[in-house]
């Protein structure tokens, strides 16, 4: 049976790289063909660039699918997908482009594909405008682990831009029964928060005062373990990346600034410590970074098992309100966006 093409247009909402991968992994794991026209129009350089591409590449090997317009520059992409297929993958994505957004882009797929997985990357791992690895491991793994799915990720070496040279593997493994959705509407109690400061191929110091500013506005003490300076490999750098990593008893967050040339240790900080205060102001379970990445992952579980999910998070972003349209037109899916209090609350429920 031929089925209706899933037609996007890129520039829709915040116009990025984020429509491509969702419109791809929708693409894959409901067999429909995707059309996707003005792809990234809303950005400095539109159309596909090495890392979008790394996308698309991705996901022809995870579907044998096929992909007409899969060039640099291109606007429009043609993708028609084949059957979603387990199996060992190695990606290598140039130019330092992040593993973390290709390996988002197929994991819905191989999260429903008939076995587990083994997905190795190459590339960046803590890039601007995308998740850092620290990220995906401590805030988004663990959610979508409670979806039933094993998802167990091991970083071998980071990567950050413009060098790259990053290297991680991921092993994916299939929900054995139906997807579980969860509901995840409060953080529960702050069990511990902590902070790392990543210097490879810097001067320590540069950790050590980016330490010392957030400790003294968090009011966290390298004595209590709160601030820590792990240690890194030689090839690594160079790069520099300020984590803070909030444990609730229901949810982590992990919060990243990445240092710049035109920036000091202290304003690396003072960045980090708004990010951390604005989540801290809200009520909202997710920060807004994961509230637009667990919706992907969530909406799956809500149309495998029929049964209607929410989370609440700080705020709405533009990549979260696209990413609500973009799910809708993909899924059989309602993904409505409400106020709660302190918060906003994002349900997503099955279409009869
Ligand atoms: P796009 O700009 O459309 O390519 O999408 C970028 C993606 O990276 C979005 O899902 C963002 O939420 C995510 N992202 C950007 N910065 C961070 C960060 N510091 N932590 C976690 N996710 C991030």
């Amino acid at each position: 049976m031929k089925m209706h093409s899933l037609n996007l247009d890129g520039s829709t909402g915040e116009g990025g790289g984020q429509i491509l991968r969702t419109g791809l992994a929708l693409a894959m794991v409901t067999g429909r063909p995707l059309q996707i026209t003005r792809i990234r129009a809303g950005r400095p350089k539109p159309g596909l660039m090495r890392q979008h591409l790394a996308c698309v590449q991705a996901a022809v090997a995870v579907c044998g699918g096929e992909a007409e317009g899969a060039e640099l520059g291109s606007q429009t992409l043609q993708f028609t997908p084949g059957a979603m297929r387990a199996g060992d993958y190695r990606f290598q994505i140039a130019t330092a482009g992040s593993c973390l957004l290709v390996l988002q882009t197929v994991l819905p797929a191989l999260m429903l594909a008939d076995g587990p997985s083994k997905v190795e990357l190459s590339g960046g791992t803590h890039n601007p405008m995308a998740p850092p690895f620290d990220f995906l491991e401590r805030a988004f793994a663990p959610l979508v682990r409670r979806l039933g799915v094993g998802l167990d990720l091991q970083l071998q070496r980071r990567g950050f831009f413009p060098a790259g040279g990053g290297e991680l593997v991921a092993h994916i493994t299939p929900s054995a029964q139906s997807l579980a959705p969860v509901d995840v509407l409060e953080r529960g109690p702050l069990m511990n928060g902590w902070a790392e400061a990543l210097v490879p191929g810097l001067a320590r110091n540069i950790a050590t005062r980016e330490l010392e500013a957030l400790g003294q506005r968090m009011g966290w003490t390298f004595e209590a373990g709160q601030l820590r300076q792990p240690a890194t490999r030689q090839n690594e750098g160079p790069g520099n990346a300020l984590i803070a990593t909030l444990e609730y008893a229901h949810i982590t967050e992990v919060f990243c600034q990445l240092g710049e040339r035109s920036l000091s240790a202290e304003q690396v900080a003072k960045r980090l410590v708004d990010e951390v205060r604005d989540y801290q102001r809200s009520s909202g379970a997710l920060g807004p970074h994961l509230a637009d990445q667990w919706m992907l992952p969530l909406a799956l579980a809500v149309w495998r098992s029929g049964q209607a999910a929410s989370y609440t998070c700080t705020e709405v972003t533009q990549h979260t309100a696209t990413n609500a349209q973009t799910i809708a037109l993909g899924l059989p899916v309602k993904v409505q966006i409400t106020p709660a209090e302190g918060a906003m609350r994002v349900e997503i429920k099955p279409m009869p």
